[in-house]
């Protein structure tokens, strides 16, 4: 298997202006296609520590991508430092220049001089031409390694690399096999007991691999196989998912890109089912996550966002007794909402949030993150209580997760 090093040069990189967008790019693409990337490093725009940081990877990296530091300026020093550590001159490659003076003479000047140093290629290098900007990408080999300089800018890099980069190296590197994930989604359970109902796994782990990655409002168990094709990758997969499904059931609410609201809004339609949302401290949020998939207009009716005690009482029919007895963040006013929006929107399930988000109006009997979430469905309401940490963002958008769970379940009659 042929071990990659990713080389991002650049300053800004270092400095923290910059996001290292094209390591994390380039070792997606890489590790699809079955590449062993073993080593990211970041180095700047210096001859010293640059050549320290490209004789490591010539030692343990079959393959070494750069990117960065093509460009026409003293800063730009990536090709002339490598060829200099490798022993190979710097010759001109005559159709990029020609490619350079075309990219200027379209906006009408004239290619300045300088820019004359980016056509200039490590002898014996296949030349990636640029079809978005100046920097030609080069390939070159070196003692069985193979370098790879590539431009920094990002849409150029991309180009390049689907274009030509990967064909390239595919064909130099077959059978590489291939590396295919699986997420499965949980909510309603914490990490550690994820974790200890999968331990097995996770300690006889090998091919398949399993990560758990905690994620905003759920949990990810990410489950990777490597194969000689995707079908075997899947195969392997399958393998494992049947029973780690079993066991984390019903909290696994979905896989790979199926969001929550997504997941809910097929249970919703496939049962030409309604609903009606009332919202306190979300003030909207859950309604605007049940309509973001298009033809929500199947199941959403509406929403009331009853911030005021006042909206509570005149729109959803709490009583003032009930408001002034348990308050507006209770589990009594929760279920009084969730029937309420149910009967005067005339659906088939309520949904009603009231809690604190924060950061002021905690107490201690009522502190901060304390939400009560009731869903009304077939003459029965189920409320449950939840403190929720982190700031005010958090409260708000692990209040819509658990909504949207909490109809899920409903729905699909899961405990
Ligand atoms: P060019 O001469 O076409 O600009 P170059 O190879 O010299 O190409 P750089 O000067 O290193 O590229 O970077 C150009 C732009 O790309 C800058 O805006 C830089 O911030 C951005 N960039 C560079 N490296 C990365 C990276 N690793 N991730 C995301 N953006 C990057």
């Amino acid at each position: 298997m042929a071990v990659v090093e990713i080389v991002t040069t650049g300053t800004e990189l270092l400095l923290g202006q910059v996001v290292n967008t094209n390591a994390a790019y380039l070792a997606a693409k890489l590790n699809e296609l079955g590449f062993d990337v073993l080593y990211q490093t970041t180095v700047g725009d210096n001859p010293g520590r640059m050549r320290e940081v490209l004789r490591l990877a010539f030692e343990r990296a079959d393959i070494v991508i750069t990117t960065g530091g093509l460009g026409p300026t003293y800063g730009d020093i990536t090709k002339e430092v490598t060829a200099e550590l490798v022993g190979k001159s710097l010759l001109l490659d005559p159709e990029a220049k020609r490619r350079i003076e075309v990219f200027f003479s379209r906006r009408g000047v004239c290619m300045p001089s300088r820019n004359q140093k980016q056509a200039m290629v490590p002898e014996g290098a296949v030349v990636l031409y640029n079809e978005r900007g100046t920097a030609p990408g080069v390939v070159y080999e070196h003692q069985s390694r193979l370098i790879v300089h590539l431009p920094g800018p990002p849409s150029e890099l991309k180009h390049m690399v689907e274009h030509t980069l990967l064909p390239l190296l595919q064909a130099r590197y077959p059978r590489q096999g291939v590396i295919f994930s699986r997420v499965l989604r949980v909510h309603g359970i914490g990490e550690s007991q994820v974790e200890e109902r999968l331990t097995d796994f996770i300690l006889n782990q090998g091919n398949p691999t399993l990560a758990l990655l905690a994620r905003r409002g759920e949990i990810w168990v990410r489950i990777t196989a490597k194969g000689e094709t995707q079908a075997a990758a899947e195969h392997k997969i399958a393998e494992w998912e049947t029973e780690i499904q079993r066991r984390l059931q019903p909290h696994v609410f979905g896989q790979d890109d199926e969001a929550l609201e997504v997941v809910v809004a097929e249970a919703l339609k496939n049962r030409a089912l309604t609903i009606a949302t009332a919202e306190s401290c979300t003030g909207g949020l859950l309604a605007g996550r049940l309509t973001e998939a298009p033809g929500s207009s199947a199941y959403m009716t509406g929403a009331i966002v009853a911030y005021d005690n006042r909206i509570k009482r005149d729109l959803l029919a709490v009583s003032e007794e009930m408001l002034l007895r348990h308050g507006a963040v209770s589990e009594e006013t929760a279920r009084a909402m969730a029937a309420g929006v149910c009967s005067r929107l005339g659906t088939d399930m309520g949904v009603a949030i009231t809690g604190i988000a924060g950061p002021d109006g905690g107490s201690s009997e009522k502190p901060v993150g304390l939400v009560y979430i009731a869903v009304a469905y077939q003459g029965k309401i189920d409320c449950r209580r939840y403190v929720f940490n982190g700031g005010r963002d958090e409260v708000r958008y692990r209040s819509t997760q658990a909504a949207l769970d909490q109809i899920r379940r409903a729905v699909l009659a899961v405990e």
